[in-house]
């Protein structure tokens, strides 16, 4: 098995052979090199992905796709496969993380999108700023990166009415994991992309346990971690494929990325231990849609071993929690309710101890 660490000694083998034998200019293009943002701690990750020609060929039949991609390098890698693979006149908008702004749906208005890639929620935030008429004219959302929640779906499927909309599993040190949503499945179920070998670690009695995929065409990658769980579902699919992935999200051991923001199971554990005022706790976490906006919410659920509960020591933990966890390098839980980017914690009291079911996993997604 291959965890992160085994996996960055393989990336600077990649790199090293890189440097070497670098591609010819014209075929540059192809590639992209890709570092993880080192927000979840522990080893930065470095890939050098090919895109294959297939990757141009899923945009032979888009004449106007706004691509939605916070990372830079895949932005530039996903337009220049966009630029490839599209007819002559064609166009694309590329957008970042900054655009989501006041002018955003003027510029939408003028562009006329007739399709939309990206990471989900930065799909939802686009949809936030696109009026009906420009709406109506997407025909394709062509989506990846994380889970989509019910309320995410439900919120594309109204802004898009015209649109059909596919999702794709894929993990940056590893590249594609599924094929494109066959449409006959309900959403984060996939079927591996061939050549792709899908495994659940160790599962627990539901069937859940971490996903482990082995890409025949990187023959020193072998069940590596994705840090994902997933089920296997049992049955063929009515587009005939014989395998089905149910992705449940990130593990959780250690972090869940929401709402742009990250929860961190060590800063929960560290505001836990400074505040003291319960012993031991659980986070769910998931995204929800107010007025048409996506917001993370966050459920603090907290067991005392005295079984001392009162309305005013809730009150306390939910302050005490907010002002002092941090979402962001810089802004706290407060500060992002604040902004209205999350909605206020709720604090629940636990009267029994938590259960050891997936022990050690102290936040979980409730929404996927
Ligand atoms: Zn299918």
């Amino acid at each position: 098995m291959l965890d992160r660490a085994g996996y960055s000694v393989i990336a600077e083998k990649t790199f090293d052979q890189f440097r070497s034998a670098p591609p010819s200019k014209e075929d540059a293009w192809r590639y992209c090199v890709r570092v993880t943002s080192g927000t979840t701690g522990g080893h930065l990750i470095g890939a050098i992905l090919q895109y294959q020609p297939e990757s141009v060929k899923r945009f032979a039949k888009l004449h106007a796709p706004v691509i939605c991609l916070g990372a830079s390098a895949t932005r530039l890698a996903y337009n220049l496969q966009a630029r490839h693979g599209m007819p002559a006149e064609s166009r694309s908008l590329v957008l970042d993380g900054a655009d989501l702004n006041q002018g955003l749906g003027a510029i939408l208005a003028d562009y006329a999108p007739d399709s939309i890639l990206g990471f989900v929620s930065f799909v939802v935030r686009v949809a936030e700023h696109i009026d009906k008429k420009t709406a109506l004219g997407v025909k394709t959302l062509i989506l990846s990166g994380e889970c989509m929640t019910e309320a995410m779906e439900n919120l594309l499927r109204d802004t898009f009415p015209n649109a059909s909309l596919r999702s794709r599993y894929i993990a940056l040190e590893v590249g594609r994991i599924s094929e494109v949503s066959c449409g006959f499945q309900p959403r984060n179920h996939y079927h591996p992309y061939k050549g792709v070998v899908v495994e659940i670690d160790t599962p627990d009695e539901d069937g859940v346990g971490e996903i482990l995929v082995t890409p025949e065409a990187r023959p020193d990658v072998v069940q590596y971690r994705t840090g994902d769980l997933g089920r296997m579902k049992k049955g063929a699919c009515r587009c005939g494929a014989t395998q089905i992935i149910e992705l449940l999200g990130r593990s959780g051991r250690d972090y869940v990325k929401l709402a742009g923001a990250l929860v961190r199971r060590d800063e929960c554990d560290r505001v836990a231990k400074e505040i003291g005022l319960f012993d031991d706790y659980r986070v769910e976490a998931s995204q929800v849609i107010t007025g048409g906006k996506l917001q993370g919410k966050l459920v603090l659920r907290v067991f005392r071993k005295d079984g001392h509960y009162s309305p005013m020591l809730q009150a306390q933990i939910e302050r005490e929690f907010s002002k002092k966890l941090y979402l962001t390098p810089s802004r706290t839980l407060a500060e992002l309710v604040h902004t209205g980017e999350f909605s206020p914690l709720s604090v629940e009291f636990s009267h029994t101890p938590f259960p050891l079911k997936h022990k050690e996993i102290k936040i979980v997604r409730t929404d996927i």
